[in-house]
């Protein structure tokens, strides 16, 4: 039996029996004449049951509730005028017809649901309890639709570049991406466990070394990190990797592949090559790694101007080897006192003793409110004017840190400010695509007092930064590495690798890992580069975040068909769970909740 989808049907299929099969979208009784309107994942179809046409039908009808799964059959009928008013939804692509029922199935009743799935729900658990309900919704069938385009279209477009798709293993060793591990106990070898992979990144790097040039995978990736709002426990990457390459082909290929991607799921037609900026710049202008530039608000360098200033919190930052900073929250003086409040605790909660600010309420200085402006000279007055164009209504506010810190400070203020003056509003259709470029290679971690790797430690140091890599002297070292940016998120990031063992043992002494660490570790890594491995590099993209954005998504749970709570849970199967005693039996392994619980 060929049976229609409920938004195929138009005014030419008029006078033809046909067949619907989905779900009772809603049901309305006028007057003894029943309406339903019929869902399935395509759309809608209103089906009328009326009692002189098809009075048994029509009686059954009356019995349906919404979600019950029905196959109605009928006749297409134009939607009539009733009292000289068309009855006509120009909202549905089937609005200008009806079919009008004559055989009524019912192939299985619903309960009623624990919530409607017309109405918007703020309670995130209630959906995730019920995803499968969740995910009738035509939101998310959307999302899902548009996710399966996406990915389909990275596929198609790495596969015509001659990327080959392998898969690697789920259980697997541990590799350093700088989250925790999942682990998973292994029966045959009791005390030993695999840990899920935080990404293929090694794999990757021996498939290269086994010759097979080009690969991909849409890769599952694990990392036991405390969730954020674009963060699951595992997520999946777009994983590129390629032998004989540059930075140059590789950033072509992601800019390709991105553009596919957007076209597929969104129609958009993306202009490439991106803009390209280092990583300094990207700091120093906008105060983060990934930045947001579809507003101003850039970070502007006072510490020339502040170097002697009578305030010693700004000369004492110069003094010391650090900067004085600011930007200029245009238009913005009129801040409240709660407003203030909240950036400081940002300002704080970042690392600074306080946020020092002007509100700029006219032209003359002696106007300007603020607790600062008393210590600046009149020169220092003037500078600042100058340098920041400051003018009337302005807020101004600074950092006065070391570098990096002044720089990441004012860029959360930065964007905090934008997100309070509404600065990105009406701005969902802007796509300001960016590389950010030369990664410092290596960061000092002041908790553990040793350096790590900003990337991961297969990253390559630009080919200047070598020698001093090899000396000891890690300050300042640049990587080969490579950030791809869209709106202030990342959507992937990627290098060069090391490819030579000495460069590599070089790298993980660098990292303080011993050479037996080394040796247990990633002894395969070492092995491997022995044997000629080809120069490689590639990238990852996230996929989630990026059919986040494609699909105007604020989070990635919103594109995910089973996604985890923001505790880490799947609320439908309840997982995590106790496993079984027996099972921990066979895996040798006590649970110390478990012992507290017996107690
Ligand atoms: N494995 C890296 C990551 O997950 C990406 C890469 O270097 O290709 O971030």
């Amino acid at each position: 039996m060929r049976t229609h989808h409920c938004n195929e049907l138009r005014p030419d299929n008029n006078g033809q029996t046909i067949t619907l099969i989905g779900w009772v979208n809603s049901a309305r009784d006028h007057g003894g004449v029943i309406f339903i309107d019929l869902r399935d994942r395509e759309g809608l179809t209103q089906c009328v049951f009326r009692p002189d046409e098809s009075a048994e039908s029509a009686k059954l009808s009356h019995s349906l509730r919404a979600e019950d799964v029905v196959q109605v059959t009928g006749s297409v009928e134009a939607r009539p005028e009733i009292d000289g008013k068309s009855t006509i939804n120009p909202d549905l692509p089937t609005g200008e017809i009806e079919v009008a029922a004559t055989d009524l199935v019912i192939i299985n009743k619903a309960e009623v649901l624990p919530f409607q799935l017309e109405k918007e729900l703020s309670n995130e658990d209630l959906r995730l309890r019920h995803r499968f309900l969740d995910l009738r919704r035509p939101r998310l069938t959307r999302n899902l639709r548009i996710r399966h385009l996406v990915t389909k279209a990275a596929r198609d477009y790495l596969d015509a570049r001659g990327y080959i798709e392998v898969e690697t293993p789920i259980l697997s060793k541990s590799t350093p991406e700088g989250a925790r591990d999942f682990l998973v106990p292994s029966r045959m070898h009791h005390g030993s466990f695999y840990a899920l992979p935080q990404a293929p990144q090694q794999y990757k790097q021996l498939l290269m070394v086994a010759g097979v040039e080009r690969y991909f995978q849409i890769a599952r990736c694990f990392r036991d990190e405390d969730l954020r709002a674009d963060r699951q426990p595992e997520f999946t990457q777009v994983d590129i990797e390629s032998s004989f390459t540059d930075p140059d082909q590789i950033i072509e290929l992601v800019e390709g592949c991105l553009a596919a991607m957007f076209e597929a799921g969104r129609g958009l037609n993306i202009s490439t090559p991106f803009e390209r900026m280092t990583w300094h710049d990207a700091m120093d202008r906008f105060g983060s790694d990934k930045p947001e530039r579809r507003f101003g608000m850039e970070i502007a360098d006072l510490s020339e101007l502040f170097a002697e200033s009578g305030f010693k919190v700004f000369s004492g930052a110069v003094a010391n080897g650090g900067v004085v900073k600011a930007i200029n929250a245009k238009g913005f003086s009129g801040i409240t006192t709660g407003q203030v409040d909240k950036l400081t605790e940002i300002a704080v909660n970042h690392g600074a003793r306080g946020l020092a600010y002007i509100q700029v309420r006219g032209e003359d200085p002696g106007t300007w409110r603020s607790p600062i402006t008393k210590f600046f000279s009149k020169e220092e007055l003037a500078g600042l004017k100058d340098e920041l164009e400051v003018e009337e209504g302005d807020l101004v506010l600074f950092a006065a840190d070391k570098w990096q810190a002044a720089c990441e400070i004012l860029g959360r203020i930065r964007l905090e400010c934008a997100s309070m003056q509404g600065l990105l509003e009406g701005k969902e259709n802007e796509f300001d695509f960016l590389w950010v470029t030369e990664f410092p290679l290596l960061a000092y971690d002041e908790e553990e007092g040793r350096w790590a790797a900003v990337h991961h430690p297969f990253t390559r140091p630009v080919d200047e930064d070598r020698t001093r890599l090899e000396s000891g002297e890690y300050e300042g070292l640049r990587a080969q590495a490579y950030d791809v940016v869209l709106n202030g998120h990342e959507l992937g990031g990627g290098s060069i690798r090391i490819h030579e063992a000495d460069m590599q043992a070089t790298m993980f002494k660098a990292l303080g890992i011993s050479e037996e660490k080394a040796r247990a570790e990633f002894g395969h890594i070492l092995d491997a580069f022995q044997f000629g491995a080809p120069p490689h590099g590639g990238l990852a993209l996230g996929l989630d975040r990026i059919v986040m954005l494609i699909a105007g998504e604020q989070s990635i749970r919103e594109v995910i068909a089973f996604p985890k709570n923001n505790k880490g849970a799947d609320l439908m199967t309840s997982s995590p769970a106790p496993a079984a005693p027996n099972q921990l039996r066979d895996l040798q392994i006590k649970s110390a909740a478990r012992e507290q619980k017996d107690q």
